[in-house]
């Protein structure tokens, strides 16, 4: 697919001859048999649209080229609530969108420099980002240019767009000897930008005028990106090459086609060739508060210009101070102390690791023993498998992994049997007491996915069962790890699961959306007295021996305290609550489907289990891939999806919108009842 190319022309100043810069531009790209479209989204008096439609000869009608118009000559916010006008972002990118199908190449002008505000809260550059354009910078040789032009370059940069290169021109004629000779290669090597030529002050605006002057002074094809139009056939073959995937039976996957991410913004991702996905499952779990959030993108980037690696192994830095403490403060009550590692399995390692070594260093020799839950999930690293209750996962390594108890909890039932769910499960409970109260002594610790088991195909308890088995634990003297890898940052609809049964575990691990799903970061969290269970003379070696090189990470504690700030700012736990009963109201209709079993939610995680036949209670077996299936065709409707088994799951990002939530459903309802139904 050709890709359409769209570039942004600013200034480093206001008066510098944008409209002269995108005439000479449009007019050379003319010359090249380009088909070039202009847009001056904003306008605040002047005649630059109409100018640039009459002198290139642009058939498009004046309101797209110009839709908004204010008379005074000032910046555009201003302007525009002088004359009680608004501006309406998404009409400029109707706007763009239309004159981009209708031309190659498509000239945008810009309102004064990058950070013109345009309305509250909006600037000019936030506009190019929502328009994905790269920037062409105009500047002129005059003194302090050298300043002007690589603060507009820095600024471009921080706000996350490309600058394609900076144009001199001209307006009014004058001698310029020393400082052409010198300023723009001042510029190329401080700025790091390329000189894309120089326009000559011009005396006319005529075709003729301009390819004369112009023409050998500007390399019109070095303004045009030269983007790979096989970027998507290059990156499949050497994808196919190169990468092994996790959790994939690389045979199956080199036969298809990979899709291949470029881009992502909000709730959606793009890929090469430019088609738009939903990203129905917060890109495996992670995703908060959408991509190319501007806080979260901001904070990283401002820690870039301080230090993005250093280590907490003898040393500490800033953010992962900071970060700690706001943990602590949202936290379950009780939990104090912060271990930083940089995945699930890695939060659930350590967490085993101190629970046993707790024991260990108090004198308690004996606990030793780690209960975990039939059907759970907690990582892939060999202590995390080892504490993983689905077969098809571990079975392979069951020589290599230590020994634990599974206890045999129930699995949800896929024909929607909630009540006897319920009874199996308290029954089990009622055993695993009577087996503490008599071996108690050897039990270190039982880790637990709170409330929902996620990967198992999202077994979600009923209430109740949280608490007790926190009791139980407490009663004993049993460590509990509540593995909330998947159920924090809001994903049950509360900040922690734990908090929705008033539960206090001993340790707590975190890591999926503790970055708002940018940047690999985890914590095990533990109370006083297990951290107290660590102090001795450091001659009695009870340290905990444990540190991952990137422990701490500035970078990835950054973005961990911008996805805090964005909970507050935006309130995004009180905006979850309407979107949550918004989707248990569409979660219904699923239910009349022939095929499915069971629909399990929890604030915004959901399981639909697809089954053979419901009136007979058969399942279909593994091999069928019926999840499988029913995600390529979601795929196919523009919806990103992954199963777990015949189990669909839903995990949108907590930021996404009602019209949204409303697309997702959809398009997963269509693609179950397709593939279901018609065979
Ligand atoms: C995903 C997950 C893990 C593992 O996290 P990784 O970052 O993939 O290592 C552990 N526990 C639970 C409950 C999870 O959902």
């Amino acid at each position: 697919m050709k890709r359409k190319q769209g570039i942004f022309i600013t200034g480093t100043d206001t008066n510098i001859g944008k409209t002269v810069t995108t005439l000479v531009l449009a007019t050379l790209l003319q010359e090249k048999k380009v088909n070039v479209g202009v847009l001056k989204p904003i306008q605040c008096s002047g005649q630059d649209a109409l100018f640039l439609k009459k002198s290139l000869g642009i058939n498009d009608v004046i309101d797209e080229i110009n839709p908004f118009f204010a008379k005074d000559s000032l910046s555009p916010h201003l302007a525009f609530k002088r004359s009680k006008k608004k501006i309406d972002i998404l009409e400029i990118k109707r706007c763009y969108r239309t004159l981009s199908e209708k031309h190659d190449v498509v000239l945008v002008e810009g309102a004064g420099g990058l950070s013109v505000p345009i309305k509250d809260n909006y600037l000019m550059s936030d506009l190019i980002r929502d328009l994905d354009l790269d920037v062409i910078i105009v500047s002129t040789l005059k003194l302090g240019t050298i300043n002007h032009t690589l603060l507009t370059v820095q600024q471009a940069r921080t706000q996350g767009l490309d600058v394609r290169g900076v144009i001199f021109n001209e307006p009014l004629r004058m001698k310029k000897g020393i400082l052409k000779k010198t300023n723009p290669n001042a510029i190329k090597k401080f700025g790091n930008v390329p000189i894309l030529g120089f326009i000559p002050h011009l005396n006319r605006f005529n075709k003729k005028e301009i390819i004369k002057q112009c023409f050998k002074e500007i390399n019109v094809s070095s303004i045009l990106k030269k983007k790979e139009t096989f970027l998507a056939k290059r990156c499949e073959a050497d994808d196919k090459e190169y990468i092994w995937h996790p959790f994939t039976q690389m045979q199956d996957w080199l036969k298809d086609s990979p899709l291949i991410i470029e881009s992502a913004k909000g709730s959606y991702l793009k890929d090469v060739d430019g088609k738009k996905y939903l990203d129905g499952v917060s890109s495996l779990w992670v995703n908060v508060h959408g991509h190319q959030n501007k806080e979260v993108d901001q904070a990283i980037q401002k820690q870039l210009k301080k230090v993005s690696h250093s280590t907490l192994l003898g040393l500490s830095n800033v953010p992962a101070v900071e970060f700690a403490k706001r943990l602590v403060s949202i936290a379950p009550k009780g939990l104090k102390k912060v271990f930083y590692s940089d995945s699930g399995s890695t939060a659930v390692e350590i967490a085993i690791k101190i629970a046993y070594q707790y024991w260990q260093n108090i004198g308690k020799t004996k606990k030793i023993n780690i209960i975990h839950l039939a059907h759970s999930y907690h990582g892939d690293t060999l202590g995390s498998v080892s504490v993983g209750g689905i077969d098809l996962f571990h079975k392979v390594y069951r020589h290599l992994i230590f020994k634990t108890i599974k206890w045999p909890t129930p699995n949800a039932s896929p024909f929607d049997d909630i009540v006897g769910f319920k009874k199996e499960f308290l029954f089990s409970i009622n055993k695993m007491e009577t087996f503490l109260k008599k071996s108690h002594g050897k039990i270190a610790a039982l880790v637990v996915e709170p409330l929902v088991q996620g990967a198992a195909g999202m077994i979600v308890w009923p209430k109740g069962i949280l608490r007790r088995l926190t009791r139980i634990c407490k009663k004993y003297n049993v460590l509990l790890i509540a593995d909330e890898v998947a159920t924090g940052f809001g994903r049950t609809g509360t900040m922690f699961a734990c908090e929705q049964e008033k539960v206090m575990p001993d340790i707590l691990c975190l890591a999926k959306g503790m970055t708002a799903g940018y940047l690999p970061l985890a914590a095990t969290l533990t109370t006083q007295r297990i951290y107290d269970g660590f102090l001795f003379d450091y001659k009695d070696q009870k340290t905990f021996f444990h540190g991952h090189t990137y422990t701490g990470n500035p970078l990835a504690c950054a973005a961990a305290i911008a996805n805090l700030d964005v909970f507050k700012k935006e309130k995004t736990l009180d905006r979850l609550k309407s979107k949550i009963v918004f989707l248990e109201r569409e979660l219904k209709k699923f239910k009349v489907l022939k095929h499915v079993g069971a629909v399990r939610q929890k604030g915004f995680m959901i399981g639909i289990e697809l089954v053979a036949d419901k009136k007979r209670k058969k399942e279909y077996s593994w091999d069928q891939q019926m999840g499988v299936k029913v995600c390529q065709k979601v795929r196919e409707l523009g919806v990103i999806l992954r199963p777990l088994g015949n189990v669909i799951v839903l995990m949108p990002p907590l930021s996404i919108a009602k019209k949204e939530l409303q697309e997702l459903c959809s398009a997963t309802y269509q693609a179950i009842k397709v593939i279901t139904e018609n065979d």
